[in-house]
């Protein structure tokens, strides 16, 4: 026997037709699932995953919906790929080339270096009235970890308890489930995360706002040519604002540490940048004041027990829906790899998760800081966004890479703080100020 074989023996192994339970069936449930059952599956073994949420995410409004922009960038879709998930004309409700990022007079396009396309989607079933020809990305992700043999109930779990197997949950109606191995996906919009009694805490979040407006097909096209939009706020509030077109909506978002509706209805009657993105008078059809993580999770795990997406950790302010994915199949190779007991969870689940995102965090939020500050300037923002249109022109992309990556792109933010501190990238940019374009 190897020593890897010895140390697997000696700590808790999934059993083959173990009880898997998870709570909460938004990307990071339904990807530990699906990653989950492949795994396995590669291996001969099997599992009885249940995928639980109190939402279904085909009702309308933020009831049936788990809050977020809904863009999908290329990255992303790769991964979507990699799990043989493809999304179509039903789930995709437009598809972006870029971002256009805004400075108070100038603005600059930035797109993915692979020209890959960002897709954007509704988490429910719409601000209004949800149609029976579109379904919302997390409903798809559901529907395809049940079409692969994951378990779902609809229903709130409302109680945790410890069992000398496994856990024990309470969900409404006064029903018991008992299963081997729980995982927490709960995201950080929900109080359970108070009945876990494994010392675990959720990640600082901060509280932001997002309005569904409707717009016309022409507009879209026309005024934002179909482009994601960073728009400066006005506001010392809010840090930043973006617009995600959709069919026919527009999903307006304010990111601050306590953004409200009303702050975002004023920003609308003051910021006259974002005024001439968005339709005329038109009114807010949804609104919702979703948490987004800000921080990282204080002991997301235990024996038999684990938390990821949200509720553990997540790249800086992007690609949150890419990082519960990524937080998901670390859990899942490590499951069936090394075991369930908190030794394996610590060392071949939390701590590569933590050196993927914790430390890689504080190089996005000083990113985020000088990007933010440069673009609220107003002459300094027009003249760097100039002055990186004109880098673009004359074929030296460095800067547009740097913003793309900031905003969007998957790179870690350490790789992208070196590229926008190396000498190259510092006298490409001195050169364009200094020539005055
Ligand atoms: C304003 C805003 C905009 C964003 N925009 C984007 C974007 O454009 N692209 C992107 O990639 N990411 C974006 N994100 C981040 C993204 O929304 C999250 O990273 C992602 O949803 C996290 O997935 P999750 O599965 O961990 O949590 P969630 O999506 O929150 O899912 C948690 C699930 O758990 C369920 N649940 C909770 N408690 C219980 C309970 N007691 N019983 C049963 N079920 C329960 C919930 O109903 C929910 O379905 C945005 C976030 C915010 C706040």
């Amino acid at each position: 026997m190897t020593l890897r074989e010895r140390s697997i023996e000696a700590s808790t192994p999934l059993a083959d037709g173990a009880s898997v339970g998870v709570i909460g069936a938004g990307p990071a449930g339904t990807f530990f699932a699906l990653h989950l059952l492949e795994l396995l599956r590669e291996r001969g073994r099997t599992a009885q995953i249940t995928l639980i949420d109190r939402k279904t995410f085909a009702s309308s409004g933020p009831s049936g919906c788990n809050m977020c922009a809904g863009a999908i960038g290329p990255a992303m879709v790769a991964k979507l790929r990699g799990l043989s998930i493809l999304l179509d004309e039903t789930v995709i409700r437009r598809i972006a080339d870029g971002y256009e990022i805004h400075g108070s007079g100038v603005s600059v396009t930035v797109r993915s270096p692979e020209r890959g396309e960002i897709y954007t989607v509704f988490r429910g079933g719409g601000p209004v009235a949800p149609s029976r020809k579109t379904k919302s990305f997390d409903q798809h992700l559901l529907d395809t970890a049940v079409s692969r043999g994951a378990g779902f109930l609809h229903e709130r779990v409302e109680h945790i308890v410890r069992t000398p197997s496994g856990f024990r949950l309470g969900l409404s109606g006064g029903k018991e489930r008992d299963f081997e191995f729980l995982v927490g996906a709960f995201g950080v919009n929900t109080s359970i995360s108070r009945k876990l009694d494994i010392g675990y805490a959720p990640p600082r979040t901060w509280h932001t706002v997002q309005a569904e407006i409707p717009a016309d097909n022409d507009f879209i096209e026309r005024r934002l040519r179909n482009r994601i939009h960073i728009i400066p706020a006005t506001s010392k509030a809010i840090r930043f604002l973006a617009i995600t077109p959709k069919d026919d909506f527009l999903t307006l978002t304010g990111i601050g540490e306590h953004v409200k509706i009303g702050e975002l209805e004023r920003e609308r009657e003051r910021n006259r940048v974002l005024g001439g993105l968005l339709p005329e008078g038109a009114n807010v059809l949804c609104h919702c004041h979703p948490q987004v993580p800000v921080g990282v999770a204080r002991n997301p795990y235990s024996d038999r027990i684990a938390i990821v997406g949200d509720a553990f950790i997540s790249r800086y302010l992007k690609n949150g829906i890419e990082s519960s994915h990524d937080t998901a199949r670390t859990l899942a190779e490590a499951v069936v790899t090394y075991g369930i007991s908190a030794d394996a969870l610590r060392d071949h689940f939390y701590r590569p998760c933590i050196g993927r995102f914790r430390y890689d965090n504080v190089w996005g939020r000083m990113l985020f800081g000088i990007y933010e500050s440069v673009l609220r300037k107003g002459h300094l923002s027009d003249a760097y966004l100039r002055s990186v249109s004109a880098g673009e022109a004359s074929g030296r992309t460095a800067q547009a890479h740097i913003l793309w990556s900031v905003f969007a792109g998957d790179a870690p933010y350490r790789e992208i703080a070196g590229e926008a501190f190396s000498p190259r990238s510092i006298v490409e940019l001195s050169r364009n100020f200094l020539g005055g374009r």
